[in-house]
């Protein structure tokens, strides 16, 4: 047997996504087959979201892109997180061609991970989000910068299983702003044409993000665009 032969059955694994074995994945070292890399590489697509914020997503939450935000939240998966992060930053430079956010070489963008609770960010090893954002913005490069602004009380509730009123409920009550990051955000935000964009992982009814965005205003921080994984 050839060293390359060796490799290819060390590297061979199940993918992250869909669970498929694939003897060549799609990117060298990254457990992803071709046929999840093509879907989750798709062309983004602009969603109905709350009020006029625009809200863009790598696809509905089905598919590779359920499988990786499950590989990455459930299964605490490092590899899905940078994959989340990948996908993260192709939307966020489909937006930027939209031309509603701006192209980070040129004026600075501002990422606004979604807020979690404390103890899910515990429970799956860090803040998925965060992490995925953090990654998306290291290949968006200098000028993209995260903040994290929020983080939900821990008393409040996963919103899975909540009907959109509750949620809407559980965020407004819940979410905590920490006003020292939204003044960092604000001093890059002053730069000429810099913009903010929350970003997350799956938008199910739109009511983290229009909660989010809304104690954002509330804190003189406006927010230009929301950019999801998937959308449910
Ligand atoms: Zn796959």
């Amino acid at each position: 047997m050839r060293v390359g032969e060796l490799a290819g059955l060390v590297w061979r694994d199940d993918c992250l996504a869909c669970g498929r074995v694939d003897a060549s994945p799609a990117v060298e070292g990254l457990s992803l087959c071709r046929g999840c890399a093509a879907d989750l590489r798709r062309v983004p697509s602009r969603v109905p979201g709350p009020g006029k914020l625009p809200v863009f997503t790598a696809g509905m939450y089905g598919g590779a892109h359920r499988g990786v935000v499950l590989a990455a939240k459930e299964q605490r998966r490092a590899d899905a997180v940078r994959v989340a992060g990948a996908v993260m930053a192709g939307v966020l430079r489909h937006v930027v061609a939209e031309g509603l956010l701006p192209d980070p070489r040129l004026a600075p963008l501002v990422l606004l991970p979604a807020p979690t609770t404390r103890r899910a960010a515990k429970d799956r090893g860090g803040c998925v989000v965060r992490r995925a954002a953090d990654v998306a913005c290291a290949e968006l490069g200098e000028g993209c910068h995260v903040v994290s602004a929020a983080t939900m009380a821990p008393s409040s509730r996963d919103s899975v299983g909540l009907g959109r009123g509750e949620r809407a409920a559980n965020i407004a009550v819940n979410l905590r702003i920490d006003p020292g990051s939204v003044r960092r955000a604000a001093r890059i935000l002053r730069a000429t044409g810099a913009a903010a964009c929350i970003v997350d992982d799956v938008s199910t009814t739109g009511a983290t993000l229009s909660g989010f965005a809304a104690a954002l205003a509330a804190h003189g921080l406006t927010v230009d665009a929301a950019v999801v994984v998937a959308q449910a």
